[in-house]
């Protein structure tokens, strides 16, 4: 057997469009990286064997036998229990569904599967911007909200692996819709999601903006790239709509703080890789205005991300690695 340094790991993000597959050592270097799209045919089965091509192409690129990899990490758009089953991923149509065993079965090699968010949150811990902390909190800002705890260098999911659901922890009693069906959650302030329908209302209030243009009264599909340029442009709405999603993001780490004191507190997801630099101060302000007690906030670091687009994958290969040294 080959020595612990030298063994290599596979990482599969299965997302709700595309498959990203990575080659790592146990240092989180990547050997060989490859993507396919999830394509029509959501069907799980249909799904499986285009993650086995893409865990064999990730390989091809790395030069690396699919029979010489120790172990496979893959992180799902779901709760997952600990023999790997999928329990509702609604971006695949998917419940109960046995991710685990056949992606193990298929790869023939030791599988483990985490929630995806959970994944990027141990990616970081693991290789990236939290390296070293025994503790952490992941926050990923994107369509939706999604995020992940890592306490004692151990993910945390709760009794019934289905809890880390940062995103949805009630911020404004009787607050805005989300889309999982509550009012209030944190997501329908700092999200993609969230800004959308603000500006759509600002829309047909006849608001004029940069963002305003694209909408046609229905929820513009919002690229981070764009929100940015309005941004920095200071386009009055975009200003209004961001700053007020970076207020409510901080309040969300301030809480996580008060509750769990992390290390380190990181920040990824579209919005942030995109425009992180501009909203950094603006997110630790708020969060330090609700930490308490407020000395405690001198002992967390609020960090933007680092592993970008490999965030989830190196999380699967983190977790993949933790079960074989376990
Ligand atoms: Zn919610």
């Amino acid at each position: 057997m080959a020595k612990q340094e030298d063994q290599l790991f596979v990482g599969i993000d299965i997302g709700g469009t595309k498959l990203h597959a990575v080659v790592a050592d146990p240092r989180g270097n990547i050997l060989g990286r490859a993507r396919k799209k999830v394509g029509k045919d959501k069907r799980f089965d249909a799904v499986m064997a285009r993650v086995e091509e893409v865990a064999q192409s990730a390989c091809a690129r790395a030069s690396v036998e699919l029979g010489a990899v120790a172990a496979v990490g893959v992180g799902a758009p779901s709760p997952i229990l600990p023999d790997g089953t999928a329990v509702c991923a609604p971006n695949l149509g998917w419940t109960n569904v046995p991710v685990g065993a056949v992606i193990g079965a298929r790869l023939e090699r030791p599988c483990r599967v985490a929630n995806d968010c959970d994944a990027g949150t141990l990616a970081e811990t693991v290789f990236g911007a939290a390296r070293g902390a025994r503790s952490a909190v992941g926050l990923f800002m994107g369509t939706g909200l999604g995020g992940g705890i890592v306490i004692d260098g151990q993910l945390v999911s709760g009794d019934h692996h289905l809890a880390a659901e940062v995103g949805h922890m009630i911020v404004v009693r009787e607050g805005r819709r989300c889309g999982c069906g509550h009012h209030g959650c944190l997501e329908a302030y700092a999200s993609k999601t969230g800004m959308a329908a603000r500006i759509v209302a600002a829309a047909k209030k006849g608001r004029k903006s940069q963002l305003t243009k694209r909408t046609d009264g229905k929820l513009p599909k919002l690229r981070a790239k764009l929100l940015s340029r309005a941004y920095q442009d200071r386009d009055a709405l975009a200003v209004e709509v961001i700053d007020e999603a970076a207020d409510f993001l901080g309040v969300g780490v301030g809480n996580l703080m008060t509750l769990l004191g992390p290390s380190v507190v990181v920040l990824g997801g579209g919005v942030m890789e995109a425009m992180g630099k501009l909203l950094l101060d603006r997110v630790r302000a708020a969060a330090r205005a609700v930490t308490f007690p407020e000395a405690a906030f001198g002992h967390t670091r609020i960090e933007l991300a680092t592993l970008g687009d490999d965030v989830v994958a190196l999380g699967a290969v983190a977790l993949a690695m933790q079960d074989l040294t376990s």
